[in-house]
């Protein structure tokens, strides 16, 4: 299944060949894997944005729980899911999973028969070096780009494999309500009792990591707009003053300025250390949370225009607002397009969005991969889909004379390498 299409050799190698930088991944510590031991089974896999799908064919959500519960035993667990798996498993997220279960463990399927022996084969692959094996060598991944979000984490990541990984900031827990201030303070020995010293908090992250990080990273669509008015300081340090020095709630509008002048703080600092700023826009993971008018890249636009010397990749096509993503990036040299998870969000859509990108935006401005998965099995999935997407987009490129040959494979390792290479700095 996922056959590259085989009319243009020279493309078709191209594509299946070139290893990928990946842009986005959420992946765990690979101690946090090993340690799952017995308790690792296939469940696991359903981490990969499956358990929504599962939940939107009307799996309940106690049962969804069930999937991830280390006392409830894969019989039941199998028991629970199988009606729910047979209607989801033909969603990017599912067919994904399929493809990890067929082409890394060796199992034609997962039904009623073979639940175990994927767990089995899990649990048999997972010894240290495991991560290598599944990121490097079977989804042929050279570099992935971390936006940490295990709590431990706390913004940067202080172990990571540094063969294959880099970590952008996650200047998201900035924008969190309430802030984690206690964290910070553990971490940077700042206590940030005022907005000063709150702001000093952050740039002791800039300052620390600035170096080694290659972006800094906001998904803030899950909890608030994307749209960032550059507020005066006065009204940020005065809410902030009232929620955490005086303990009161604080009402929505002020809580967003807060939020908005973090956020220019960060976007300030990011241009002072010429790091680029990954942001979640489009579609959100998860059930009953989506609110079309909150994810919509235009309202980043002001930023655009504020910050001409930082460099914005904006994630996930901007699903389904696509059309929003090439026109920003065809007009702003600074605006950058990332397919980042929208091959199993929405496979035959992010397939004929590479072609409007393509035909709207310059080749290096785009960026076709990123996992976006916990358990590093997913990547593998992830990344067929997104070879075999690519593929079929530039070969109907070609068959309508769009394209020609040469130039269609020499767009694919751009697309699934340098571009991303040279934008992140990996050498
Ligand atoms: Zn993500």
């Amino acid at each position: 299944m996922f056959d590259l299409p085989n009319r243009y050799p020279k493309l078709r190698e191209a594509v299946a060949r070139t290893p990928l930088v990946d842009t986005h991944e959420h992946l765990q510590e690979e101690s946090d894997r090993l340690a799952l031991g017995d308790h690792l089974d296939f469940a696991h896999l359903f981490q990969a944005y499956l358990l929504a799908d599962l939940a939107s064919a009307g799996m309940p959500v106690d049962e969804i729980e069930s999937l991830s519960a280390e006392e409830v035993s894969q019989d039941e667990k199998w028991r629970r899911v199988a009606p729910f798996w047979e209607w989801a498993r033909h969603t990017g997220y599912g067919r994904a999973i399929s493809l990890t279960i067929q082409e890394v463990y060796g199992i034609a399927r997962l039904d009623a028969t073979t639940y175990r022996e994927v767990t089995a084969a899990m649990r048999a692959h997972n010894q240290p070096g495991v991560h290598q094996w599944l990121i490097r060598e079977k989804a042929g991944v050279a570099w992935y780009v971390l936006h940490d979000v295990e709590e431990k984490g706390d913004v940067y990541r202080d172990e990571i494999d540094l063969r294959m990984c880099r970590q952008a900031l996650a200047v998201n827990r900035f924008l969190e309500d309430p802030l984690p201030l206690d964290r910070f303070a553990a971490r940077t020995g700042i206590r940030a009792d005022s907005w000063e010293a709150f702001l000093a908090t952050i740039d002791w992250y800039f300052e620390r990591y600035g170096e080694e990080a290659v972006a800094i990273k906001n998904n803030c669509p899950y909890w608030r707009s994307l749209y960032f008015e550059d507020v005066p300081p006065e009204r940020a340090a005065s809410a902030f003053e009232k929620r955490y020095k005086r303990g009161q709630p604080l009402e929505p509008g002020e809580l967003k300025a807060l939020q908005d002048a973090t956020f220019h703080h960060c976007l300030r600092r990011a241009a002072e250390h010429d790091l680029p700023v990954q942001i979640h826009t489009g579609y959100l993971a998860g059930n009953r949370n989506l609110d079309l008018n909150r994810i919509r890249p235009s309202l980043l636009t002001n930023l655009f225009v504020q910050y001409p010397d930082v460099r914005f990749d904006l994630f996930h096509t901007g699903y389904p607002y696509q059309g929003e993503i090439a026109s920003l990036a065809k007009n702003f040299p600074n605006v950058y397009v990332d397919l980042c998870w929208a091959w199993i969000v929405d496979p035959y859509a992010t397939r004929r969005a590479l072609q409007t990108f393509l035909g709207t935006v310059p080749a290096n401005k785009i960026f076709a991969f990123g996992g976006d998965v916990r358990m590093a099995d997913g990547v593998y999935g992830h990344a067929r889909i997104a070879r075999w997407g690519i593929a079929w987009a530039l070969t109907e490129m070609i068959d309508e004379g769009y394209l020609g040959q040469d130039d269609a494979a020499a767009i694919a390792e751009m697309l699934l390498y340098d571009n991303a290479r040279t934008f992140f700095g990996l050498s």
